[in-house]
């Protein structure tokens, strides 16, 4: 039964999906009429994903574990749609970042993407050899990365950015397969780990401000800000749209 949705008819897997983005996208993606496999680490998360919409298949992924990706990979039918969420925010500059610090943040934010497209994209390259049509993989960026610098954010800034070169290769690898890839590159969003950074600082209070302060629109974004954004890149209605890192920034680099 058509249900007239934006994704009908496109199995769509995201990572991260237990909270914050990537559980606001996997809720939209199944209301626009995907097969969603949401996956994270958290297996408490994804219990109360799933009560929450009993049409979500959820899954426990460890995107730093390249064999289980490999494992769900060769389990899954060909995807339509991948968003590889996942991703951590390193908070210092280069002198308070050691090589823990750096490594970690490059294996979540970047390494994790290399395992995951590297283990989905050939069957869905031989999905689209057999059926034509369109694929999508949406690889999550920041307006801190090649865009624009932030204090404090040196892991994290060379990291999405990193995810940004990342899509653009693949972009121009499978272009001409069907296969899109695009980045997503938000601004601040409230979201649990950013309530978190928040809660860890010296003072809270001034250390929300300084997060708003430095957005023109006076306000953090919500996952509800982004979430549009997150659908129309996965699914046909972006289908002339590759290799682009498409900022939701609220107006930051105006
Ligand atoms: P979040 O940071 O609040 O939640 C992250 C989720 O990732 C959690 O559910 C956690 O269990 C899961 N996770 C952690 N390690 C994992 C692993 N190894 N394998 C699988 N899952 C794991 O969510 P968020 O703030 O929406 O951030 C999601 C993504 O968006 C990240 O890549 C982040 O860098 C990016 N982003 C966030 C903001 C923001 O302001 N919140 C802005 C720009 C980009």
């Amino acid at each position: 039964m058509s249900t007239g949705g934006r994704l009908e008819g496109k199995l769509v897997l995201i990572t991260a999906a237990g909270q914050g983005i990537g559980r606001a996208s996997a809720l939209a993606c199944a209301r626009e009429g995907a097969s969603v496999v949401a996956t994270d680490l958290n297996v408490e998360l994804l219990a109360s994903l799933k009560a929450e919409d009993p049409r979500i298949d959820a899954r426990r992924l460890d995107v730093l574990d390249g064999a289980a990706i490999r494992a769900l990979a060769a389990e899954l039918s060909a995807l339509d749609a991948l968003f590889n969420c996942a991703g951590y925010v390193h908070n210092g500059n280069i002198l308070q970042c050691d090589e823990k610090g750096w490594d970690f943040s490059f294996d979540l934010n970047v390494k994790s993407m290399y395992q995951m497209i590297r283990a989905f994209l050939p069957s869905m390259l031989r999905k689209l050899e057999t059926n034509g049509g369109s694929a999508s993989i949406l690889n999550m960026a920041s307006m801190a990365s090649s865009i624009k610098g932030f204090a404090n954010r040196t892991a994290y800034g060379a990291s999405k950015a990193a995810v940004i070169g990342l899509t653009k290769a693949v972009a121009a690898d499978y272009v001409r397969a069907g296969l899109r890839c695009n980045a997503i590159c938000p601004g601040t969003v409230d979201t649990p780990s950013l309530r978190e950074r928040i809660a860890a600082n010296a003072d809270p209070v001034q250390a929300e401000k300084d997060f708003i302060a430095r957005q023109p629109m006076g306000r953090l974004a919500e996952v509800k800000d982004i979430v549009p954004q997150v659908v129309y890149l996965l699914g046909n209605e972006s289908s002339f749209v590759t290799g682009q890192a498409v900022l939701v920034d609220g107006g930051v680099t105006i």
